[in-house]
């Protein structure tokens, strides 16, 4: 798909050039408008910021007719719109918000005999609720000026994504449709299994696939113990590293963000918040004045992101626990767009995920913007979605468990990526630190941990088990007479941090069971851990649970 010889490829170099402004073509562009264009299915996974737009814009601008773009945010599609009648490119969206007669406008532009717009963008919805626009497109089609077919964001197909959409499942009629017109799906984050299953709901054939590697060599990672001095340790990263320069706070709730903002602005930074119970006009504005450097700093929730362009943000902290890898990968990868150096430090303990997991089990977790306004309630299956939820944020709480693997490793390894952890070059905090590790065999303290939540009834949270285990004579543990029993101390030869890990292990293992409520009196949030009898008898019948351990610590 590299070679020059197709007969379009000396229209790409010079429309490339005169209309786009660029120079070369970036990694995979070229291949994959040679792709589209003859005709294929195309599947693309492209890092953010690897130039996605062009794969499809550049074609569009070539051939016969009109490229329908499906993209997920208004926000998102007004900003590419601007760009491209900025370069003299005729472009149109609809969306259900828009005024009627607006609409009616641009639908009867797409019947005239001599349309002009070479793209139309809409939202999912407007395909999957509007038969209007369906007859409009079959319209297109008939008169064979449906050029291409392009969905933005793709992931937001699968449910086992991040980043779920109910509206995108219903666009599998595009194809039913329309089976010879060819589609173009572009992500920035999937795995095996979503990409599997985008190709299937959107009913690609013989799709041809691209992907590049999702390392981001000039991102620095690093996962810090979040304490009661966190704001603090805020405050003092973004003076020492970053002092008025550009970055973001992602926060698990709204309260949090304005509490981080107003925390943070009382020490002198230029910040902001932004959250989902925020009116529109005041998102919009927050996130104008971010963009013309009026403000440095944004504590958000996910609902910031999708689509911000800022090639010069210098930070991306993440205040709470990401719901999950692809998301935490996606949003660390705002940071540093014009590829200079930048950081991206998440503050971690334990505590945040059973506040999570809570959250998770109520619905009450902030999502990124849908343009719908849908609630998740009409999804298929809420029990599915609640379990591949809790299944991605263990795997969020394993990697900040890790203090040993290289965190480029970690996550590259969650997209099917290989890579080597010693190209990692020291820009992750493990890689920093670690100069070797050793692997320790730690089954039999798994065991007396799993038999100390038993002897214990079943009723306490992990912390709990861990002073009992650790040999505490705390009020609490006097309190239940818990000194009395028998493993009381059995792990106070280990080191300050291993019981836990350790135990830790086992809940990410699904051995042990975090059970989280919302306690009666005074709001605060239990947990007790339970042992899961289905996993545990694993434990006895000879398997064996090998952890990782820094054995020298610069
Ligand atoms: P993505 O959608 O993959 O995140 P975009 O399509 O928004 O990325 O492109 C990111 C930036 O890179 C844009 O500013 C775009 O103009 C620029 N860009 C894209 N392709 C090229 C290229 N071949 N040469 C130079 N700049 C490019």
């Amino acid at each position: 798909w590299s070679s020059h010889d197709f007969p379009w490829t000396k229209e790409l170099e010079v429309n490339n050039k005169k209309v786009f402004g660029n120079h070369s073509f970036r990694p995979n562009q070229r291949e994959v408008i040679n792709a589209t264009m003859s005709g294929s299915d195309v599947f693309v996974l492209m890092p953010t910021g690897g130039g996605k737009s062009l794969t499809y814009q550049l074609p569009a601008l070539i051939c016969h007719g009109i490229t329908l773009v499906i993209s997920p945010l208004v926000s998102l599609i007004q900003d590419q719109i601007m760009h491209l009648l900025q370069a003299n490119i005729p472009a149109a969206y609809l969306s259900a918000n828009m005024e009627w007669t607006e609409q009616q406008e641009i639908l009867r532009e797409l019947n005239s005999d001599y349309c002009k717009y070479k793209l139309l963008y809409v939202t999912p919805e407007k395909v999957v609720k509007s038969d209007n626009l369906l007859r409009h497109l079959e319209n297109l089609h008939f008169r064979e000026l449906l050029a291409r077919i392009v969905i933005d964001e793709a992931h937001c197909v699968s449910q086992w994504g991040h980043d779920f959409r109910p509206d995108y499942q219903g666009l599998g009629i595009l194809k039913q449709k329309f089976p010879n017109t060819p589609v173009l799906a572009l992500t920035a984050t999937a795995t095996a299994s979503v990409k599997e299953d985008v190709v299937q709901a959107l009913g690609l054939v013989n799709c041809i696939v691209f992907r590049q590697s999702f390392n981001r060599p000039n991102l620095w990672y690093s996962v810090v113990p979040k304490t009661k001095k966190c704001l603090e340790d805020i405050d003092k990263f973004i003076r020492e590293n970053h002092f008025d320069e550009c970055g973001i706070i992602y926060c698990l709730s709204r309260m949090d963000c304005e509490k981080v903002a107003s925390n943070l602005q009382e020490c002198g930074h230029k910040c902001a918040f932004y959250h989902g119970s925020m009116d529109p006009a005041q998102r919009a504005f927050v996130q104008q004045q971010w963009s013309k450097d009026e403000i440095n700093i944004i504590c958000a929730t996910v609902a910031f992101g999708m689509g911000i362009n800022k090639p010069d943000v210098r930070f991306v902290i993440h205040h709470s626990l990401p719901k999950s890898i692809e998301g935490y990968h996606q949003e660390c990868g705002r940071a540093g767009r014009d590829g200079q150096r930048s950081s991206c430090v998440l503050y971690y303990n334990y505590s945040d995920y059973i506040r999570f997991k809570l959250m998770l089990s109520q619905g009450a977790i902030e999502q990124s913007p849908m343009v719908s306004g849908h609630n998740r309630s009409n999804m298929i299956n809420p029990g599915s979605i609640l379990e591949t939820n809790t299944e991605n944020l263990m795997r969020m709480v394993s990697y900040c468990e890790n203090n040993v693997d290289c965190r480029r490793l970690l996550q590259l390894v969650h997209f099917g990526e290989k890579f080597n952890s010693s190209t990692c070059h020291k820009t992750c905090d493990n890689c920093l630190k670690i100069t070797n590790f050793i692997e320790k065999d730690v089954t039999e303290i798994a065991k007396q941990l799993v038999e100390l939540v038993k002897l214990t009834g079943q009723r306490f949270s992990s912390s709990h088990i861990l002073e009992v285990y650790r040999g505490s004579f705390s009020q609490m543990v006097k309190k239940n007479r818990h000194e009395k029993v028998s493993l009381h101390g059995a792990g106070k030869h280990l080191a300050k941090g291993e019981a836990s890990r350790i135990l830790h292990h086992l809940v990410v293992e699904d051995i042990l069971v975090e059970e989280v409520k919302k306690s009666d009196y005074y709001g605060s949030i239990s947990s007790i851990l339970k042992v899961n009898e289905l996993k545990v008898c694993n434990l006895f019948a000879g398997h064996r649970i090998i952890l990782r351990f820094p054995s020298s610590v610069k």
